[in-house]
C-alpha cells in the first residue's frame, strides 16, 4: 500500500491483508482467543488475542498508522483504555505531568485521582498561553498532555507550540484528538509523539461501539503496546470488525458532519434566543485563527448558551424532533446534550462556573442528516423560546 495515496484511499485500502484472506474483500472476523504455536521468539509474538496481535488487530493498526502518518498504532477496548495505557507507558511514581485546562471528564478523574494515588503529580496549564508553560516544568516533568478541541467549550490551544515545547524540554507529547478526528487534524505533522482517540466517537461513528486507539512513533508505541498487553484493555474481535468497517467511511461521515455543524452554528449565531456560540469555524470564534492554521475542517461539534439559561435549554431539547437528547458524540445521528444536566451533573454550579460551563450551555454533535432538515428543526426549536 503506497502511503502517497490520499486519506480517503488509505481509509479503504491501507492495512488490508495481502494476499486477501481466502480472497475476502472485507477482512474476516477472527473469533478465536488463541492461535497455534509457530516459531515465536519473544513473549509478544505469542499469538493470543489479549496481546493485540490478532489479524483483526494488525489490520486496524496498519490502517490507523497510515491515516495518522505514524510508525505504528494500536486499538483498545475504550478511549479510556487508550488514555490510561498511553499515560502509564510514559509515567511512573515520582513523575510529574503537564495537562491542559478543560480536559475530558474521564481523563481528568483518571489523572487527578488514580495517577495522584500512585504518586504521579500534575500541573494544569493554559493551553492557549505557551509563555506560562516553562514555569510549570519541574525536574521530574516527563509528559505534556493536550486535547485537540476541548469539551464542551470547543477551544483550541497552541498545539504546534505544545509539541515543540515538549521536544525542547525532553517531554513526551500526547494529544487526545478525538474531537478533531484524523480527517480534520493530523497531529503527527505538528510533532506530537502519541495521538489518542476515543474511537467510540468519530472513528467508529455509529454510536454502536466503545473503543479507543493510540498512534505514534515506533519507540513510544512499543511502550504503549507493552502497557496495554499488561493492563489487558484489548478490543474484542467483533469490536475490531465494527471499527474496521466504519473506518472506510470516516472521510465521508466527518465531512458531512463538518458541513452540518457549520450550518447549525450559523443558525445559532443569527438567532436572538442565543447568547453565545462556540464553533471554531465561525470567523468571530476565539479559536478560529488557530483552527484555520492546522485544521482541514472545523469539526462536527457546536456549543452555545441560550439567553434563557437552563430552563430554555430544557425547552429546546424537548422541542427538537431530530436531535436526540443523549451524551457522547460523533455518530451518524445528531445528538444534543446539556453538560450541567448530564456529564457535569456531579459538579456544583460554582465548580461548573469555574470551568466556564454555565447551566444553560448546550452542545450539539452533528450527525449526517441533511443539514437543511437539521437547520429547519433547530430554527423551529429556537423560535419556540420566544425571546424578548
Ligand atoms: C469519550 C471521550 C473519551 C473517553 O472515551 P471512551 O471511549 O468513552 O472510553 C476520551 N476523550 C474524549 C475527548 C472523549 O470525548
Amino acid at each position: 500500500m503506497n502511503d502517497d495515496y490520499r486519506l480517503d484511499t488509505r481509509l479503504v485500502h491501507a492495512g488490508e491483508p495481502s494476499p486477501r484472506i481466502c480472497g475476502a474483500v472485507s477482512a474476516p472476523i477472527f473469533q478465536t482467543s488463541t492461535y497455534e504455536t509457530g516459531d515465536e521468539q519473544r513473549y509478544e509474538d505469542v499469538r493470543y488475542h489479549r496481546l493485540n496481535n490478532s489479524p483483526n488487530h494488525r489490520i486496524l493498526a496498519g490502517k490507523l498508522a497510515s491515516i495518522e502518518e505514524t510508525d505504528d498504532a494500536v486499538v483498545t477496548g475504550s478511549g479510556m483504555a487508550a488514555i490510561s495505557s498511553a499515560l502509564f507507558s510514559c509515567l511512573s511514581a515520582g513523575d510529574h505531568l503537564l495537562v491542559q485546562r478543560g480536559l475530558y471528564g474521564g481523563t481528568w478523574s483518571f489523572i487527578s485521582e488514580d495517577l495522584t494515588a500512585l504518586g504521579i503529580t500534575f500541573t494544569v496549564i493554559d493551553g492557549a498561553a505557551p509563555d506560562t508553560w516553562a514555569a510549570a516544568v519541574t525536574p521530574s516533568t516527563r509528559a505534556l498532555y493536550m486535547e485537540a478541541i476541548t469539551n464542551p467549550l470547543l477551544a483550541i490551544g497552541e498545539l504546534a507550540a505544545a509539541a515543540s515545547f515538549a521536544r525542547e524540554h525532553g517531554l513526551v507529547s500526547l494529544i487526545d484528538a478525538t474531537f478533531a478526528s484524523p480527517v480534520n487534524l493530523q497531529p503527527a505533522r505538528l510533532g506530537f509523539d502519541l495521538i489518542i482517540h476515543s474511537a467510540t466517537k468519530y472513528l467508529n461513528g455509529h454510536s454502536d461501539l466503545v473503543a479507543g486507539a493510540v498512534a505514534g512513533r515506533a519507540a513510544p508505541m512499543a511502550r504503549v503496546l507493552k502497557t496495554l498487553n499488561h493492563h489487558g484493555g484489548c478490543l474484542s474481535p467483533h469490536g475490531c470488525f465494527l471499527l474496521y468497517r466504519s473506518l472506510k467511511t470516516l472521510g465521508l461521515r466527518v465531512r458531512a458532519q463538518n458541513r452540518a455543524a457549520e450550518a447549525m452554528a450559523q443558525v445559532l449565531a443569527a438567532h436572538p434566543a442565543v447568547a453565545r456560540v462556540a464553533y471554531p469555524g465561525l470567523p468571530a470564534d476565539p479559536s478560529h485563527e488557530r483552527a484555520k492554521r492546522w485544521f482541514t475542517g472545523f469539526g462536527g461539534m457546536v456549543s452555545f448558551e441560550l439567553e434563557g439559561g437552563a430552563t430554555a435549554a430544557r425547552r429546546l431539547v424537548s422541542a427538537l424532533r431530530l436531535a436526540i437528547f443523549a451524551p457522547s458524540l460523533g455518530g451518524t445521528e445528531t445528538l444534543i446534550t446539556v453538560p450541567a444536566l448530564t456529564t457535569h451533573l456531579a459538579l456544583s454550579p460554582e465548580e461548573r462556573a469555574a470551568q466556564g460551563i454555565s447551566d444553560g450551555l448546550t452542545r450539539i454533535s452533528a450527525g449526517i442528516e441533511d443539514p437543511r432538515d437539521l437547520c429547519a428543526d433547530l430554527q423551529r426549536g429556537l423560535d419556540t423560546l420566544n425571546v424578548g
